[in-house]
């Protein structure tokens, strides 16, 4: 049997990096006082057709979308905002007044052809704000951004680091009379076009602007910009958001062709783009939607969000060798060895003992019996700093063989009780 195409197993030692990432999107969120939210995989279809918006490739063709034995139609989650808007709504979260600050994480499923960096089953973790309108928020989402790719280590400047890119997509008015510039422009030079990209003509003219097609690349460089449309409000918007942004030392890039896959957005949106990931090279993306919980029947709430693809963010730091790899492929910390029956009750006990100890350690006992010599070799190979011997001399003395399996040092024998003080001295 296989996994399904494009859904994958995390394995250890990879799983205790996905932890990690995990760890610190989590610091980082509640550090700005975000609040996790959970929400269910499945939602009705409606919810998404009218929030990302039937238009969009996401609803047209990449959603995983079945009737349940009520006959009622309902959809893997593709992403995450819809989902928590409806939940904002139902529970009426908002009742108190805004604002509303909330993350959620977990698995995203689109029927997306697979490739590096792109799957059907994949990550993310989104923050989500309601009930405010300024850019004062989206730069302390942007903030949040660049304090996780900090605490993971990953580069903040220089050619190796995560860029941001902002642009706008101003008010609906202006994206009206952008889309029938562009519909002109690209039927003008429609046989340049590649099959997406006459397909999105009829459906989602601005999403051209995103095809990662390189033969499209030219065309695209040539197309009008959204820039010549904007309202002065929108404009402004723009021009704060950037003064925020230089305010908090935090860099930036304005991408005028910038434009999301999802109908909700509306002025800023920005991405967090790697070159080291190849054509995939978006870690982070996100922007202002304010007519969403409109959308899904709730009032005029503006909203700004971003959402992670954890995937991604992993790859990334894949690439640059961990400085622990040695720690990340072991299995335990400390191994116990013990040969004849007594001695081995003596070493449950003392595992016991030391687990509730030293909680954050990896305490291994070896199980299935045999020789001192074989099981030493499986003490070797779990990666263990230290190994723990105890023979029947060990058991009745109430002593245990304490072994440096790293270093050079000696072995020493030591007093059972004394054992948490001594192992201090290794971990
Ligand atoms: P892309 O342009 O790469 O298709 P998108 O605009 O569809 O991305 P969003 O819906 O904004 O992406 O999702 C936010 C983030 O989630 C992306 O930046 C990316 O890191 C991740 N992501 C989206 N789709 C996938 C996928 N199929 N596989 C892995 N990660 C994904
Ligand atoms: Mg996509």
């Amino acid at each position: 049997m296989q996994a399904v195409k494009g859904m994958h197993d995390a394995l250890p030692p990879q799983t205790r990096d996905w932890r990690r990432v995990e760890r610190e999107c989590r610091m980082a969120l509640e550090n700005y006082g975000y609040a996790e939210i959970r929400l269910p995989l499945l939602e009705k279809t409606e919810l998404f057709s009218r929030s990302i918006g039937v238009g969009t490739d996401i609803v047209n063709k990449e959603m995983y979308t079945f009737r349940d034995r009520n006959d009622e139609p309902l959809s893997l989650r593709p992403e995450g905002t819809a989902g928590c808007a409806r939940a904002v709504l139902e529970n009426k979260l908002l009742a108190a007044g805004g604002p509303l600050r909330l993350w959620y994480g977990g698995a995203m499923f689109r029927y997306e052809r697979p490739q590096k960096g792109r799957f059907r089953q994949f990550h993310q973790i989104g923050a989500e704000v309601f009930g405010l309108a300024g850019a004062d928020i989206e730069a302390e989402l942007l903030l949040v951004c660049a304090r996780l790719w900090r605490r993971l280590g990953l580069p903040t400047s220089g050619k190796e680091a995560l860029r941001l890119e902002l642009n706008t997509l101003g008010d609906a008015a202006a994206r009206s009379r952008y889309r029938e510039e562009l519909v002109a422009y690209f039927s003008a030079h429609r046989e340049r076009l590649d099959a997406d990209s006459e397909r999105r003509l009829q459906t989602n003219p601005l999403r051209i602007l995103d095809s990662k097609n390189p033969a499209m690349q030219d065309l695209i460089q040539t197309a009008p910009l959204l820039r010549e449309h904007l309202s002065a409000e929108s404009a402004e918007r723009l021009e704060y958001l950037q003064t925020l942004l230089r305010e908090a030392d935090a860099p930036f890039e304005i991408n005028p062709r910038l434009v999301r896959g999802l109908d909700y957005y509306n002025d800023t949106v920005f991405e967090w783009v790697s070159d080291q990931l190849g054509a995939q090279g978006t870690v982070c993306a996100g922007g202002r939607y304010d007519e969403l919980v409109r959308h899904i029947g709730g009032p005029p709430t503006p909203a700004a969000g971003f959402a992670l693809g954890l995937e991604r963010l992993l790859a990334l730091l894949w690439q640059t060798p961990a400085a622990d790899a040695d720690e990340r492929v072991a299995t335990a910390d400390i191994y116990l060895v013990a040969v004849g029956r007594e001695a081995e009750t003596a070493a449950r006990r003392i595992a016991e003992a030391l687990r509730d100890a030293r909680p954050d350690l990896r305490i291994a006992q070896h199980c299935g019996g045999g020789s001192f010599k074989s099981q030493m070799k499986k003490a070797d190979k779990s990666g263990a700093v230290l190994a723990l011997l105890l023979g029947e001399r060990e058991a009745a003395e109430g002593t245990v063989a304490l072994k440096p399996l790293r270093s050079g040092q000696e072995q020493q024998s030591v007093r059972q009780e004394e054992l948490p003080e001594h192992i201090a001295a290794y971990f």
